[in-house]
């Protein structure tokens, strides 16, 4: 007896004709389904976007993300991420084993009279595809597990859609088994035990005769066929079309055709008459087709500081709530009282920090931030409606150019008894931009001496704005004033351009971020470096020599804006290793999974509400019994001081920029 099998044995002599109706019925329902959706995507704006670019990389980070989950079995999501593997390898098998199948009956067998699903082949084929379907199974229990029972805070929003899904997919495996039993109970080759849950399944059908086998086997085959068909259907209509629109959105967002950090700007600014996105028709296509594309996961609303710290802010509630309102307007429900206020809260806007943290460990890289900052800028500029602490905020920064409104006469007070040369008024190699917080705040002052003291002992050239200093503008882009943003960056890059600034050096990751990447928007190309960048440089080139002083367990606390946001991450580890003598801790949450300090996104200069997001990192700062907190921000720093003292730790931990223990360690 030859190894192999009927294809289509026993779906009676009209199986094949009514399978092709099925397929037919099938891709034409289907293709309706995704018919209608792109109608609904189209409903953003449009704006341009070049998906040929960089399509290599597109298609290697679908491949590697998508197709071999790397950013699904992220760090953390392990029950997860294998949940889904599960389910997406098994049925990814089970769909390369059905065209096999179909490839040999309709096309090799008829027009070469080739039949390759036999002998060796036809066992290993077997065998893969029911454990593929055993595997599949298993990853749909697990998620009937998770979401039913044990239910994580992140799953705290089931449909009935969620339940359809997964009884729907299980179904199909199942009765995809037992159609493999009744075949194998009826026609008995031993070889068959190669299926080997098929071969188990054929048990089933012990107490039925040939012919009662043969009609259960009928009934079966048919059903799984029409169900079969019915789940390809179902996918342009429920849940599932996330295999479709998270894959594509993985190519369109994962590999990121713009700088992280930076904040698109608003087209033609000069002459538009309304600011920002109020109606969800003002959101791009783009930012639309993010919204189908979330599977609702949960993982950004793990992550989120907001929503750790009890503000009424969750980034997966934002996009399911702004989806829901799309998915209206999409049905012509118009929505004449617009967004803010009535779908997304005002509160929930000016909760958000910022980080990028929902973004980046979003396993399909959707942003949030991008679509909040449409909201705010609509609050800020087109209804002028912003907390009174932010009219300050803007005052000071239209008047004195500073968050504080202590003006330019003071920028220079912290180089008292040092000897720092002007960029105004001599040529130096670097600009050292000290930015707002440490020319102005007097504790972070100590960070801009420490780092000049870091420079001149290296020997290096540089030299400070002064008075000419203004705020890089990261303030009033990151709440939605881009107006404002747009007057002080200009004048920021016009100066730079004029005293033929090429490369700069800060200590803040806010201004480092705004100068490289928003700048660029306006013309002004700039080679920036962070002081971590450059301290690690001048250590490796040798031109300082870092002795370890620093007793104690030391951590280091990545900065949003530097860390996840820019990628630098080594550089300012490679200094703490540097200055450690004692131990070093590295934080459960750090790189791309570091906790925001809470100072992000114009949030450092409003009053927080709720439990404090310094707070929540202190205690993991506590946990990890860390002596020195090593920051690298100064935003970070003022949050971190303050979260020891609220936690009276004063005793036995303290928060120090990176610079200041370089500059005593050399
Ligand atoms: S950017 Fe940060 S604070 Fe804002 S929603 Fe995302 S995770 Fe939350
Ligand atoms: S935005 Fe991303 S991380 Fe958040 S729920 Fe949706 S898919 Fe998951």
């Amino acid at each position: 007896m030859e190894i192999g099998r009927e294809i289509l044995w026993n779906a009676g002599s009209w199986g094949r004709y009514i399978t092709y109706l099925f397929m037919v019925i099938t891709f034409v329902c289907l293709f309706l389904g995704l018919k209608k959706r792109y109608a609904m995507w189209k409903i953003g704006q449009s704006v341009p976007f070049d998906f040929k670019s960089l399509l290599w990389q597109r298609i290697g980070y679908f491949i590697k993300s998508g197709i071999f989950h790397k950013t699904i079995l992220r760090k953390g999501e392990g029950f997860p991420g294998w949940m889904h593997f599960f389910i997406f390898w098994g049925f990814l098998i089970l769909a390369i084993g059905t065209a096999l199948v179909a490839l040999q009956d309709d096309f090799t067998r008829l027009v070469f009279g080739w039949e390759y699903l036999k002998g060796d082949f036809y066992l290993g084929f077997s065998f893969f595809l029911d454990l593929a379907g055993l595997f599949a199974i298993i990853g749909i229990l697990m998620a009937m597990w998770r979401r039913y029972v044990t239910r994580p805070q992140r799953i705290d929003d089931n449909k009935p859609d969620d339940l359809i899904c997964l009884v729907w997919i299980l179904a199909v495996l199942v009765t995809g088994f037992l159609v493999e039993g009744g075949r194998i109970a009826a026609t008995k080759p031993d070889y068959e035990v190669w299926s080997f849950v098929g071969w188990y399944a054929a048990a089933l059908y012990s107490g039925l005769d040939q012919a009662g086998i043969e009609m259960a086997h009928r009934v079966l085959w048919y059903f799984h066929m029409i169900i079969s068909f019915g789940l390809i259907v179902y996918i342009a209509y429920s849940r599932l079309l996330h295999i479709i629109t998270s894959s594509l959105n993985m190519m369109f967002r994962g590999v990121e055709d713009s700088p992280r950090g930076a904040i698109a700007a608003i087209p033609d600014f000069e002459n538009a008459e309304e600011f920002g996105v109020n109606a969800i028709e003002g959101f791009s296509w783009r930012q639309i087709f993010d919204l189908d594309a979330c599977t609702r996961c949960g993982r950004c609303q793990d992550r989120c500081p907001a929503h750790a710290t009890e503000k009424p802010l969750s980034p997966k509630k934002l996009i399911q709530d702004l989806k829901g309102e799309w998915e209206r307007a999409a049905a012509g429900v118009k929505n004449e009282e617009g967004i803010i206020d009535n779908v997304i809260g005002e509160e929930t806007l000016w909760s958000c920090t910022a980080c990028l943290s929902c973004q980046v460990n979003c396993p399909v890289s959707i942003p949030t931030f991008d679509k909040n900052i449409e909201m705010r800028r609509y609050l800020t500029m087109t209804l002028s409606k912003v907390s009174s602490e932010m009219k300050l905020l803007y005052k000071n920064l239209q008047t004195r150019f500073d968050p504080y409104g202590m003006g330019k006469s003071q920028r220079l007070e912290w180089t008292e008894g040092l000897d720092i040369k002007k960029a105004t008024d001599e040529e130096v190699e670097y600009l050292y931009w000290v930015g707002c917080v440490a020319s102005l705040d007097d504790r972070n002052r100590k960070i801009a001496r420490a780092f000049s003291t870091v420079l001149q002992k290296a020997g290096v050239s540089f030299g400070v704005l002064g008075p000419e200093e203004k705020c890089c503008g990261d303030p009033l882009r990151r709440t939605g004033n881009e107006y404002q943003y747009y007057e002080l960056a200009e004048g920021n890059v016009e100066l730079l351009k004029e005293l033929g600034i090429k490369k700069i050096i800060t200590a803040c990751p806010h201004c480092y971020n705004t100068l490289k990447n928003d700048y660029a928007q306006l013309g002004g190309n700039f080679e920036v470096y962070h002081h971590t960048e450059f301290m690690a440089k001048l250590a490796r080139e040798g031109k300082i020599k870092i002795s370890p002083t620093v007793e104690g367990v030391t951590t280091y606390h990545d900065p949003c804006y530097l860390g996840r946001v820019n990628r630098i991450f080594d550089d300012p580890r490679d200094v703490v290793n540097r200055v450690k003598k004692g131990s070093f801790v590295e934080l459960p949450r750090s790189f791309d999974e570091g906790f925001c300090c809470g100072g992000g996104g114009g949030r450092i200069w409003m009053e927080e509400h709720h439990l404090r997001i310094n707070h929540n990192r202190m205690d993991e700062m506590i946990a990890a019994k860390a002596n020195t907190v090593v920051t690298a921000c100064p935003y970070c720093l003022i949050m971190m001081e303050d979260a020891i003292k609220d936690k009276e730790k004063s005793e036995t931990m303290k928060a120090l920029d990176i610079s200041e223990i370089v500059a005593k360690s050399i």
